[in-house]
């Protein structure tokens, strides 16, 4: 997650999904954004989604029932729609509005477990951000090295903190990926410099990549497009090294 928006979430979760699922973990991919660019990332195309997550958030349908496969094998999506949007007014009322995700999760791992699931979040700090870190074990955080970067952090720290308060006491910020990554910008090196006194950052960079701006229009993650590509390797290298740490026992 990261509210501010373009800074690579949707990228990151396609094609970290991606990476870990080819290596050969059970993966699921989970669309919280009602723009949907995560399902059409894995190519699964507005129009052609029956149901989808809004339809789990107001408990029309188990997360089971939404469950798409893609061309990654090992690689399932609960896609979006745009009428996620109509989710957060709907539940306004509703009690267990924060934990619905929660426990649409909890009731589908018990009957099929995947190794990782990967939630993309829409650029906002609102209801369906915080159902999904309410249903997160850790939060992945992309970040575009740029003038503004930390001033956002500062907020999504504070949002974290809320929702560990309120929801998810062992929520933990697993660190932040810098994407979009240009080595010849002196700024872009200070501000990495920055974030990594304040934050767990991933050794793992991803660079800026024309590639990995072209999969989504042919629906697939970059490794299915090209992956040889500097993007994809980036990609391949992060889901390494978060597959390390949690053999390491950080999970
Ligand atoms: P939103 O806040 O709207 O959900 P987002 O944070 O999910 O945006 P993306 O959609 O992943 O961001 O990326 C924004 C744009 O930048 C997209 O057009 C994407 O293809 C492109 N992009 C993302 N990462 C890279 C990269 N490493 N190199 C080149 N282009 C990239
Ligand atoms: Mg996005």
């Amino acid at each position: 997650m990261n509210q501010k928006g373009g800074v690579g979430k949707t990228t990151t979760a396609v094609n970290l999904a991606a990476s870990v699922a080819a290596a050969e973990k059970r993966t699921l991919l989970l669309d919280m954004d009602p723009q949907g660019n995560a399902s059409s990332g894995v190519g699964v195309r507005q129009g052609t989604r029956e149901r989808s997550v809004y339809d789990v958030l107001i408990g029309r349908a188990t997360l089971a029932e939404v469950l798409v496969p893609t061309e990654v094998p090992g690689l399932l999506v609960a896609p979006a729609t745009q009428d996620l949007v109509a989710a957060e007014l709907e539940l306004v009322d509703e009690a267990d509005r924060a934990t619905r995700l929660k426990t649409a999760l909890a009731a589908l791992l018990e009957k099929d477990p995947f190794d990782y699931v990967f939630i993309d979040c829409p650029p906002s700090l609102g209801l369906l951000t915080v159902n999904a870190l309410t249903a997160s074990k850790c939060v992945l955080v992309p970040l575009q090295c740029e003038y503004y970067a930390l001033e956002g952090l500062t907020h999504l720290m504070a949002t974290i903190d809320r929702v560990k308060n309120g929801y998810n006491p062992t929520l933990a910020v697993e660190g932040i990926v810098l994407t979009m990554f240009d080595p010849r910008n002196n700024l872009a090196h200070q501000v990495a410099d920055e974030v990594k006194k304040h934050f767990h950052v991933f050794e793992s960079v991803i660079p800026r990549n024309v590639r990995l701006s072209e999969a989504p229009s042919h629906g697939k993650p970059v490794i299915l497009y090209d992956v040889q590509s500097k993007g994809a390797q980036g990609y391949l290298s992060l889901a390494r090294e978060l597959l390390l740490e949690h053999a390491g026992g950080n999970a």
